[in-house]
Formats: structure tokens, sequence, C-alpha cells
């Protein structure tokens, strides 16, 4: 201690020009010599700590880690910074703890070891940095939300994109479908003037052919046109009334009535029928096993579901042909096979055989207006009943038709 009166005034000197704190402990951790700075930075007066052990400095919770850092230092002897990477506190006579960082710098006077401590301030770069640490913790909170939002409005324009992707795709969907309409009305006015103009021609010529015979023996040609107009009416009013069929259909308006009537008698109605409109040299077999035979369903839709299907069968068979009509009797259903030896339907065209105004591809050359099946589909349907065919080009059709009974029995 003497060792440093004696040379205080040039240490004072020294020390008084550094801005830093500087405290100088012996070995024993006993403080020999402080500057000016370190007494105001720890609240002391003038040489107060002079004599003191360092530990008055240090705050409690320090004192056991700062012991052992002293040891260790005494070790190794060299310069160091403490709290490097670590906080450190000087307590202050007032009690008060502040943030320091200290450097150590060992040396040897007179044969003794001192330790001269350069003690910085920390207080103002510690509250700098938590200001910037705030600041950071404030930017990365503003990031988040930023980012959130960001994403929310991601979010949203995604929906966006599907709500008006959905928009478009029901645009195209009902452009498409007004364009299927406006083909289908093309289609509709093209079948309508063709199938209307050549039973009207027909008329018209037979017409013109019953003025021209005014002799008395002429009567079996004025007949025989007479026949023509009739049959040609008839084919007019049929079309007409599977158009009003279409729209009862459409509108939900076809009543449907269930009886109690003889199978026998239907089919020998409807074969009748379609035994007029058949070509040279073909014939219809009739059901074996219908006689005596009572259903209960709407005979009205039996009726115009196997005269179509009777009908077609000879309009697109050839001559000298045979169809067959069978009958399957069930418990609960009945089963009806339309079966030809005619043209047949192209693979291709199958699928579409029930849509309404369909033909196919090789029944162009012949009559017709792809109305008829499609109306007996949907009478069937709504019965509860089920159409459906087998065919091959070339070789021939079956058409079925099965419809639930509510009950038969034989008459
Ligand atoms: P249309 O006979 O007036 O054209 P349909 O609705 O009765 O109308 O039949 C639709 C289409 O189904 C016909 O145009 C024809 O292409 C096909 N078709 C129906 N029945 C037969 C059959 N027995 N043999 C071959 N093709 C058939």
């Amino acid at each position: 201690m003497q060792v440093f009166e004696k040379n205080s005034n040039i240490f004072m000197l020294l020390s008084e020009a550094i801005s830093e704190g500087i405290v100088v402990v012996n070995q024993e951790q006993v403080i020999v010599a402080t500057n000016q700075r370190a007494e105001n930075l720890f609240g002391y007066e003038r040489e107060e700590l002079k004599g003191e052990p360092l530990s008055i400095l240090i705050p409690d919770s320090f004192r056991k880690a700062h012991h052992r850092h002293v040891t260790d230092f005494h070790k190794d002897g060299e310069q160091k910074r403490m709290a490097e990477g670590r906080s450190l506190f000087g307590l202050r006579k007032s009690g008060e703890q502040f943030p320091l960082e200290v450097g150590l710098n060992p040396f040897q006077l007179y044969g003794n070891t001192y330790v001269l401590a350069l003690v910085y301030d920390m207080t103002e770069m510690r509250a700098k940095e938590s200001e910037i640490l705030e600041l950071n913790q404030h930017l990365e909170e503003k990031i988040k939300q930023r980012t959130q939002e960001l994403r929310l409005t991601v979010a949203e324009l995604k929906k966006e994109i599907r709500r008006r992707e959905a928009a478009e795709a029901k645009m195209k969907d009902a452009l498409q479908r007004e364009k299927e309409l406006n083909e289908l009305k093309t289609k509709f006015l093209s079948m309508v003037s063709h199938e209307f103009k050549t039973p009207l021609s027909g008329i018209l010529t037979s017409a013109t052919l019953v003025g021209k015979y005014s002799q008395e023996e002429q009567q079996p040609k004025r007949d025989k046109h007479l026949k023509t107009i009739i049959g040609e009416v008839n084919r007019l009013n049929g079309i007409l009334n599977d158009f009003l069929s279409i729209e009862r259909l459409e509108q939900g308006k076809e009543v449907y009535r269930k009886t109690l009537f003889s199978l026998s008698k239907v089919v020998n109605e409807v074969i009748y029928n379609a035994n007029m409109t058949l070509k040279s040299g073909q014939k219809i077999n009739y059901p074996q096993n219908v006689e005596e035979i009572r259903l209960e369903q709407d005979e009205k839709i039996v009726f115009l579901a196997l005269t179509n299907l009777l009908y077609n069968a000879g309009k697109y068979s050839p001559e000298d042909t045979e169809i067959d009509l069978n009958v399957e009797l069930m418990d609960d259903k009945v089963k009806f096979h339309v079966v030809d030896r005619g043209i047949g339907i192209p693979k291709a065209d199958q699928k579409h055989i029930f849509e309404r105004y369909f033909r196919a591809e090789n029944v162009l050359l012949t009559q017709g207006t792809g109305i008829g099946l499609n109306i007996v589909k949907n009478h069937i349907e709504n019965l509860g009943g089920t159409i459906y065919f087998k065919s091959e080009e070339s070789k021939g059709s079956t058409f079925s038709v099965e419809l639930p009974i509510a009950k038969y029995e034989s008459a």
C-alpha cells in the first residue's frame, strides 16, 4: 500500500486522465488505489475506498462467481475482460446495482502482484441494448402481424379466384347448355319440317288426284288415295301427339291410371295395328303364353310402349324378316322383349338412343323423329319400370321393357 502512496502522484496523474474507472487491488483483494471516475461510479468519497475489500463493490449474488473468477485469473495471469458475453453488476455505496464491464490488467510492482481493473459503466449501453431489443421485438411483432395479414389477404384472394373460376365454369356450362339447346332447336325444326313436308305433299298429291277421278268406275282409285290421305293424316296426328306427350311429361302433367286388363287383348291390338305398317314379307310372331293373363298396370302405356317397339322393329328391318314379341311374367313384374333381325344400331350411337330427337347415323334415310323411344322411356320410368336394348349392326336388335305389376291373375 505504501508503494502506492509513494507513487500516488504519478498514479493520480495517469489515472485521472482515463475516462474509465480504475480500481487497483492487491493479491488479498484489497483496494489499494482508485481514480475519481471509479469513486463517482460506485458513489464513494475521495480515497474512501482505499483499504476496503474489493467485495464491497460487488453485489452479494455475484461474490461467489467473482471469487472463482479471480482465482482462475491469478492462475492464468493474463489480461482479461470480465463479463464478456454475460451481465456483470457493480454495487454502489447506496446499495444500488448497475451494469458494468471490467478489464483486468495484472502487474508487478516491487515484488508484489496487483491487478488494475478498468471499470466500464454499461448503464447507457444496456439501456440502448434493451431499447434495441425492444425495437427488434416490436419489429418482429409487426412482421408477424403483417405476415398474418398477408396470409389472410392471400387466402382471400385464393377464395376470390376459386369463386371466379366457379362462376366462369358455370357460365361456360350455361353457354354450352344454350349451344346444345340451340342445336336441338335447329335439329327439331329441320326434323319437323321434313316430317311434315312428306305426308303433306302426299296428301296434296292424293287430294289433287281424287279430284281428277270424276268417273263412277274410278271409285277404287279414289278409295286408294283417300286411304293414303287418312294414313298420312294419322301419321301427322301421331307426331303431334308425341309433341304434346313430351310437353305433358315435361310439365309433370301426365296422369297414370292403373287398371286390371287382359294382356292378350292388348297384345292382339298392338300386333294388329303393327301388321298394317309391316313391309312385304315381314311377320310378327305372337307371344305364346299370354292367354288368360290379366295385369294391373297402366294399359295405355303398355299399349304405347309395345306399339312403338314393334313399329320400330318393322321400320328398321328389311322385307321378309320376322319379329318376335316375347313376354315373361314374374310375381311382381312383367318383361316384354321385341326381337328383330334388322339393321341394328351402330355401337357409337347406342348410348344416345333414348335421347330426345336422336337418330342413329344408319337410319337417316328412313323417316322418323327420334322422339318415340324417349317418350316411352319417360313413361316406363315414371311407372317404376326400365327399358333397355341389345343391338348389333346389320344383325338386329332386342328392345326390352320391364314393368312392375301390382298383381296378375288368370282370367
Ligand atoms: P324414330 O324411330 O322416329 O327415329 P325413336 O325414338 O323410335 O325415333 O328411335 C330413336 C332411334 O333409335 C331411331 O332413329 C333409330 O336410330 C334407333 N332405333 C330404334 N329402334 C330401332 C331398331 N329396332 N333397330 C334399329 N334402330 C332402332
